[in-house]
């Protein structure tokens, strides 16, 4: 067997793994609660289901441009006027199978080899993989203070010849946080003066909470000419509850747009066209979906936050956004796969790795699932590892009993 060295040292995806092993120990019968998702349980707008069926009940579907159809186009162009208040024009836009595939196609076509790339710990477990399957090297910043608000002298700090990009996701996947508005204000003026492509991942940029705004990156931007540095990549995924038909987006100088189609239309040509019909129906449709799912959200976060505060010596950030926290729970153990494991095996609750996202210690739980499964999964981690907890535990009429430490 020859595998390349590349392909050797990539990770599989920890939380696409941790889905299917939660998958099998359903199938199996096991009472599995799933606080690992990454995805809003909800079903997808009916607009999106409408505008893609007519479609597809013609049984013409055919390739589409590399860069996507130009109505997807225009309802992204929209969007960008709507919720950025910022005019771009079809050569800025390249629509994409996920927002994943658009940050990967703006990586390949930004890095040369040994060219760096930066992000804040903790962070979206692909970041460092995807930077490493274009070539680059990736540098994390990690903030010390313990409110994941990386500042930008962190950030300035590892710039050096060598530093082709930063990359930043707010609403944060895994923490949950929010940058503030100031930060980033200043690092589109830092990478703008320095000359450093910014990535701004705003796939929560909507799913925000108590009442806050999104914050619109554009609005610290000088312009957005040929020489723009600001690389935007958005996606129906998340905001809209369409995970499975992979659309995203990426908004950027016309010539990062063209370089970005060239890729694409020899790695996959445009994306899925009848998912592409379903994220103009998503785009153009009634929007209350989003309003709906953010209000389910925060009020599914309250009760997670609530419930891990009980448990002594847990200590977690409270989120403004996305649908993950991300508690520390060094206290009662610092290896976090090992803690993972050890909830999986013995209450079969499924939890991520703090380590996947470049801090131990730490756990990724979701509260996209039902109240039900958060205040049940929260009460089975604090009975695993709490050792004032009672001796026996439920798990419908399965009785457990905690013999280990
Ligand atoms: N960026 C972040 C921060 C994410 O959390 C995810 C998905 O989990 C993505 C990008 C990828 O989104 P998509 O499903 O549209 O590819």
């Amino acid at each position: 067997m020859s595998i390349s060295q590349l392909a050797r040292s990539i990770k599989e995806s920890a939380t696409l793994k941790l889905n299917e092993t939660a998958a099998i120990l359903r199938d199996k019968g096991e009472p599995v609660i799933h606080l690992g998702g990454g995805e809003p349980k909800g079903r997808a707008p009916i607009d999106a289901i409408t505008t893609a069926s007519s479609m597809m009940v013609t049984g013409e579907v055919r390739y589409s441009p590399a860069d996507g159809i130009p109505s997807l186009k225009k309802a992204i162009i929209r969007y960008t006027e709507e919720c950025y208040n910022r005019v771009v024009t079809p050569a800025n836009v390249i629509a994409s199978s996920g927002a994943k595939q658009s940050i990967m196609v703006a990586l390949q076509t930004l890095l040369e080899p040994k060219d760096e790339v930066i992000f804040a710990a903790p962070y979206w477990v692909s970041y460092p993989e995807m930077v490493k399957l274009a070539g680059g090297v990736p540098v994390v910043v990690t903030p010390e203070d313990g409110t994941f608000q990386p500042t930008i002298e962190e950030f300035a700090a590892l710039v050096g010849s060598y530093t082709k990009a930063i990359i930043i996701n707010s609403p944060n996947n895994p923490s949950g946080v929010m940058y503030k508005k100031d930060f980033i204000a200043e690092l589109v003026q830092f990478c703008e003066k320095k000359g450093i492509y910014l990535i701004m991942d705003d796939t929560y940029n909507r799913l925000v909470f108590d009442g806050q705004a999104p914050i619109n990156c554009y609005e610290f931007a000088k312009d957005f000419s040929e020489h723009s540095k600001l690389i935007v990549i958005n996606c129906v995924s998340k905001m809209y509850a369409m995970t499975g038909f992979r659309i995203g987006w990426t908004v950027a100088a016309k010539e990062i747009v063209q370089a970005m189609t060239n890729i694409q239309s020899q790695q996959t040509s445009g994306p899925a066209t009848p998912s592409q019909w379903a994220a103009v129906g998503a785009l153009t449709g009634v929007q209350s979906s989003i309003d709906g799912l953010r209000m389910t959200l925060e009020n599914a976060r309250n009760v997670m936050i609530a419930r891990l505060n009980m448990i002594p010596g847990v200590k977690v950030v409270k989120p403004n956004g996305t649908f993950y926290c991300f508690p520390d729970f060094s206290a009662y153990e610092k290896d976090s796969a090992k803690l993972c494991q050890m909830l999986l095996d013995k209450v079969r609750v499924v939890t991520v790795p703090g380590k996947e996202f470049g801090m131990d210690g730490h756990l990724r739980l979701s509260y996209c699932g039902s109240l039900k499964e958060i205040k049940e999964g929260v009460e089975r981690i604090q009975w695993a590892i709490d050792p004032n907890s009672p001796n026996e535990l439920y798990l419908g009429d399965r009785k457990l009993v905690r013999d280990w430490a």
